[in-house]
C-alpha cells in the first residue's frame, strides 16, 4: 500500500491524531475526484520533490465556483488538499474563494491566522515541513494560477 510515503518514512508531518484523521479521510474517500465538464478552467500542477500530481478543473458562474474537482496522484498531504480545496470552495463566491486560498497559504508559511479555517487546519501541522508545504499548497496555488491564467474574469 503506498498509501502513506509521507508518513510512513519516519515522519509524522501531523502530530495530531484528529487532524491526521482528517487529513486520511479526504485521502481515502476523496470529494470531487473527478474532472468538472464542462470547465472554464483547467490546471495541471506537479510537485516535482513528490511527485505529486493534481489536475484541477473548475467554473465560474456569477462570479462563483459552481463547480470545482481534480484528478491526479500522490501523497496523502497532497491529496487530501485537493479534496478540502474542492469541498471548501464549492460554491464559493471568487472574492472569498481568493482571500481563502491566501489564508491557507499564510498558515502553512508560518504566519498567524486569525480565521477560523475549520478542517483545512487540519494541514496546518505540515507547516514545519517544507517540502510538504509544496505537497500541502499545489491545489491552491493550481486554483490561483487558473483564476489568473484566463479572461482575468474574478469579477468582484
Ligand atoms: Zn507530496
Amino acid at each position: 500500500m503506498d498509501y502513506d510515503e509521507c508518513m510512513a518514512v519516519g515522519f509524522t508531518p501531523v502530530d495530531d491524531d484528529l487532524y491526521r484523521e482528517i487529513i486520511l479521510d479526504h485521502y481515502r474517500n476523496p470529494r470531487h475526484r473527478k474532472a468538472v465538464e464542462p470547465a472554464d478552467h483547467h490546471v495541471e500542477a506537479n510537485n516535482p520533490l513528490c511527485g505529486d500530481e493534481i489536475d484541477l478543473s473548475f467554473r465560474v458562474r456569477d462570479g462563483a465556483v459552481e463547480a470545482i474537482g481534480f484528478t491526479g496522484r500522490g501523497c496523502s498531504i497532497s491529496q487530501a488538499s485537493a479534496s478540502m480545496l474542492c469541498e471548501s470552495l464549492t460554491g464559493m463566491q471568487l472574492t472569498d474563494a481568493e482571500a481563502l486560498t491566501e489564508r491557507f497559504r499564510a498558515m502553512l508559511q508560518g504566519d498567524e491566522v486569525d480565521a477560523d479555517l475549520g478542517d483545512l487546519e487540519a494541514l496546518r501541522g505540515v507547516r514545519a515541513y517544507p517540502v510538504r508545504v509544496k505537497c500541502a499548497t499545489l491545489p491552491w496555488n493550481a486554483f490561483l494560477e487558473g483564476l489568473s491564467g484566463r479572461n482575468g474574469a474574478a469579477g468582484s
